[in-house]
Parts: C-alpha cells; sequence; structure tokens
C-alpha cells in the first residue's frame, strides 16, 4: 500500500464542511505552468508517466486510475475485494484485515472523496460517489458447509469463467465431493479419496483463473505457489512445506480456516524428473517426492507469520487431510508424447490415415493419460496422489470475443463503467471485438494478451476523452484497433446518448 494515499471515509460523501488539503504544504497539485502531479500517488509526470485530466484539475496517472478501476469492477461483480495471492500477503496486513472485524470494504486502497472537493471554495459540483453498503461480512456465494449440488456449483463458475465446459464440470464435482467429505467428516470404514487434482492446459486459458474464482465463490483462503520455486528443504529456494505457511498467512492465521483451504500449485511440470539425471534433482524429482507427504494428508509444522522457520517465530500445526491440492501445468512437450503413443497403438505403416487424423487432432492433450505423464517425468506416486486429471483447451477467437464481453468482471465492462463516471458512452463494433481477439490470438499467450492489446489503445482514448466536455460516445471500430483509422466521436445533446446507455 502506498503510504503517499490519502485516506478518506467511502461514507462521508454527504459532508461539505472540511475541505481537504491537497499536499503536505496545503498546495493545490494542478500546476498548470509546472509538472503535473498525480492527485492519489503524489507522483509527478516525469515519474508516473502520462495523465488523466478529470474535472476541476484533478490529474490521476495511469496507474492509479487503473487500480481505481479494477477494484471498482471488483465490487461490481459481487466478488468483493481481491483476495490476495498468498506470496503478496504479509502476516501484517493479514491482521490488520482481521482488526476491520473482517469488512469487506476496500481493503487495501483507500480512495480521495472527490466530493470532500466542493469545499474547496464551491469550485465543483458535488460529485456522487458510489457508496458501498458497510455491514456484517458477505456470505459466501457458495457455503462450503452446505454445499450445493455440482451443477449449481458449475452455474456459478459459468458467470466468470468462458468456455472449459469440461473443466468446470469436472471441478465442480470434485468440490463437491472434497467439501461433502469434509463437512461429515466420513473417515469411517471407507474412506472417501481426497479429491486432488492435476490439470493440463496451455497458458493463459483460465487454470489460475479458474482455482481463484472457486476460492472466492467458496470464500475459502486460497495459496498460489510455483512449483519452480521450491526445492528440496535444505537447498536454496521456497521449501516445500512453505505452501502451507502461505495458505495459513492467507487464512490470517486461522488454523481452521486454512485446513479447509485450497493450495494451487502452477507450473507443476517443471519439477518433471530431469533425464540426465548425474547431479543431484534438487528442484525436479525430489519436490515431487517431498510432495507426497502432503498431497496425502499429514501434519505439518509451519511458523505462524513468517515465511521461514526460526526460533523466533511460534510454531503451529496444520494438517493438509481437507486442503484441496490443485496442481496445474501446461505440459509444453507432452502432445509429442501422447501423438507418439497414439501412433503406436494405430500400428506401423498400414493405417496411414489414422495417423493422419493424430496429426491433425486440434486437442490432442485432452487424450493424456497417466502413463503420458510418467513418460514425461513425473512419478507415479506423486501423480497416484493427484486422482483427478483433466485438461483445459486452448482458447479460439471466438472463445477470446466471449470473454472480452460477457463475465460478470469483463474488462469491457470495466472500461466501459469508468466512462461512464465521466458520463461518456463507451462502444466496441463486433469488428473491433474480432480484431483485437485476432491480435491476440497472435501473441500466443492466450486470454492473458486481450488485457495488453486493449490497455494499449484505450490509454488515448481515457487521456484525451475528459479533456471535452461535449463527448457523449466513443466507438471503438475495427480501423482504430488495426492502426488505419480513429475512433467514432459522438457529440453530446440533449442528454443523449448517456440516457441510452444507461437503459433509462
Ligand atoms: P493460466 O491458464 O496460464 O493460469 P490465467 O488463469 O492466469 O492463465 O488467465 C489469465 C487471465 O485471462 C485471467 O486473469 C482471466 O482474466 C483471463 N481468462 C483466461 N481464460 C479465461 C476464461 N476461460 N474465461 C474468462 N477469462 C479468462
Amino acid at each position: 500500500m502506498d503510504e503517499n494515499y490519502n485516506e478518506v471515509d467511502m461514507d462521508q460523501t454527504e459532508e461539505q464542511g472540511e475541505a481537504v488539503d491537497l499536499t503536505e504544504d496545503g498546495d493545490d497539485v494542478w500546476e498548470p505552468d509546472g509538472e503535473e502531479i498525480c492527485y492519489l500517488c503524489r507522483r509527478p509526470e516525469s515519474t508516473a508517466g502520462k495523465m488523466f485530466h478529470l474535472p476541476n484539475h484533478i490529474t490521476i496517472c495511469t496507474d492509479c486510475m487503473r487500480r481505481t478501476m479494477e477494484t471498482i469492477s471488483r465490487f461490481e461483480s459481487g466478488l468483493g475485494p481481491e483476495e490476495p495471492d498468498a506470496e503478496e500477503t504479509g502476516s501484517d496486513e493479514q491482521q490488520s484485515d482481521e482488526q476491520d472485524g473482517g469488512k469487506r470494504s476496500f481493503p487495501r486502497l483507500h480512495f480521495v472523496n472527490l466530493a470532500d472537493l466542493a469545499g474547496m471554495g464551491g469550485m465543483m459540483p458535488q460529485q456522487k460517489v458510489k457508496k458501498h453498503k458497510e455491514g456484517e461480512k458477505p456470505k459466501p456465494i457458495i457455503d462450503i458447509h452446505n454445499i450445493p449440488a455440482p451443477h449449481k456449483i458449475k452455474e456459478k463458475l459459468d458467470d466468470y469463467i468462458i468456455g472449459q465446459e469440461h473443466a468446470k464440470k469436472v471441478i465442480s464435482v470434485a468440490v463437491y465431493n472434497h467439501y461433502k467429505r469434509v463437512a461429515t467428516d466420513t473417515m469411517d470404514e471407507i474412506e472417501i479419496e481426497k479429491s486432488n487434482m492435476l490439470m493440463i492446459g496451455p497458458t493463459g486459458c483460465g487454470k489460475t483463473y479458474l482455482v481463484k474464482t472457486l476460492a472466492r465463490l467458496l470464500d475459502v483462503p486460497l495459496a498460489i505457489t510455483d512449483a519452480t520455486s521450491l526445492t528440496e528443504a535444505g537447498y536454496i529456494g521456497d521449501d516445500i512445506e512453505s505452501v502451507v505457511s502461505k495458505l495459513l498467512a492467507a487464512a490470517g492465521n486461522d488454523v481452521d480456516k486454512a485446513e479447509q483451504g485450497i493450495i494451487f500449485i502452477d507450473e507443476i511440470d517443471k519439477i518433471a524428473k530431469k533425464s540426465n539425471a548425474n547431479t543431484r534433482d534438487v528442484s525436479g524429482e525430489s519436490v515431487q517426492q517431498g510432495m507426497l507427504k502432503l498431497l496425502e494428508g499429514a501434519d505439518i509444522e509451519v511458523p505462524v507469520g513468517a515465511s521461514s522457520k526460526n526460533a523466533m517465530v511460534p510454531m503451529t500445526t496444520v494438517n493438509t487431510r481437507n486442503i484441496l491440492f490443485i496442481c496445474g501445468g501446461a505440459f509444453p512437450d507432452l502432445e509429442e508424447i501422447i501423438k507418439q503413443r497414439l501412433h503406436k497403438q494405430t500400428g506401423i505403416g498400414y493405417n496411414a490415415e489414422l495417423k493422419d487424423s493424430v496429426d491433425k487432432e486440434k486437442n490432442i492433450l485432452s487424450k493424456v493419460t497417466i502413463e503420458d505423464l510418467r513418460k514425461f517425468g513425473m512419478i507415479p506416486e506423486f501423480l497416484g496422489r493427484l486422482p483427478i486429471l483433466y485438461t483445459l483447451e486452448g482458447l479460439t477467437e471466438e472463445m477470446l470475443v466471449r470473454i472480452l464481453k460477457e463475465p460478470k468482471n469483463a474488462i469491457l465492462k470495466q472500461y466501459q463503467k469508468l466512462l461512464l463516471l465521466d458520463e461518456v458512452c463507451l462502444e466496441f463494433t463486433d469488428e473491433a471485438l474480432e480484431a483485437i481477439a485476432h491480435k491476440a490470438i497472435e501473441k500466443k499467450i492466450g486470454a492473458r494478451a486481450l488485457r495488453a492489446i486493449i490497455e494499449d489503445f484505450m490509454l488515448d482514448i481515457m487521456y484525451e476523452t475528459p479533456k471535452d466536455d461535449n463527448i457523449g460516445r466513443v466507438t471503438i471500430t475495427k480501423e482504430y484497433i488495426e492502426g488505419t483509422g480513429g475512433p467514432l466521436i459522438e457529440i453530446r445533446q440533449g442528454g443523449l446518448p448517456l440516457k441510452e446507455c444507461r437503459g433509462e
């Protein structure tokens, strides 16, 4: 959290009495002849980059603008604030969150209330700031103590994740079984196996996003770790048990909560057995070996409020029996291994047609078997502890267009919302969306490319639009995306087109 943020109570919009002092020495931040300074983080234009101009000479840098927009969209989508990735979470922050009584009110982002500026010589009409109602902690969308049927869980996931029908179905059933087992504590004669999962899919197809969304819907703590950073205990790197302390931190040091959480280990393919294993393989096979105990369920001693064990830190025991482990990876060379196996199955020389169809098969990854993964370098004991294996498809152009506009917190909705605050409608033609998707496919990093592309051309729109109060609607065209034309600008007339956009 940047300490320079001005902290203002969001519920004080009506109070006009006090003017906010914009700088420590009382100077106005607007410096028409000098350098512009971001009103929120106070960095000058030379450091913070391009500034957005809001009414009444308020300038905001791109970073602060983006952060504001992301937070607004989180609350709009009903997801609440983003649970911090465990990596980013210091224990202090966790504790202060607890002290807040767990209120879901913009915990790490403090806004300047623009309406308070009305007190500055009355130069500014009151700006409406959407109030966030304070109350009790919002209920989780899916209650793990009374877990709904798998199709209901999938329905919720559908609101956020486009496509990946098979993956959503598998994960819904697995989560349903897992939490049913946890809630009823059925560990008598018939022991229900843990639903740990291994998901395989190309980069940027939504693996992490699926897990993050799930954890948020269930309101369980989530720790995300990169398998590449893990090494056998005693070597440089994080030792394997550190994933449990991350989860404990994400659960606000509440052991009971952590024991029902989810641990997502990404890039799991990077800990495959190295083929030329002349040296000790401390980050590959040994990590797989080290994880066996964790995956199965064991009492792990973890430091409280710190990421490493030392004499100064109190220790606690976390049992991993009810922790859901999800491993994910892109397994880049796996396709070749699958193809080789399928080729062998089609026989030598006789079945040329079948061989051809194997080569042309688009979703070859979905044919993966445990045997293929063993060949890839995963040890059988490790695979045995991840009984649920499924794949995610690579995203097509059509899916990317849907990702742009359909999810509850879709990128387009975020920008539209932000511009609507400036009373400007933002629209995209269908061809423009296709052009964006087309560009994204070329980058070969899945949906991750979308944001980068959009941010690139939206920067100018976000920079120029607030300059002119007459602009009513901006329509992004294919030509604009491709750099051969500009956006369509419509002038405001008698409340139009704003009323249209707001659906009035
Ligand atoms: P990876 O598969 O590499 O873990 P991510 O889950 O991190 O990829 O995806 C990157 C971003 O792309 C996500 O934050 C999300 O916004 C978007 N995204 C990817 N796949 C989908 C999808 N199927 N539906 C909606 N958004 C998606």
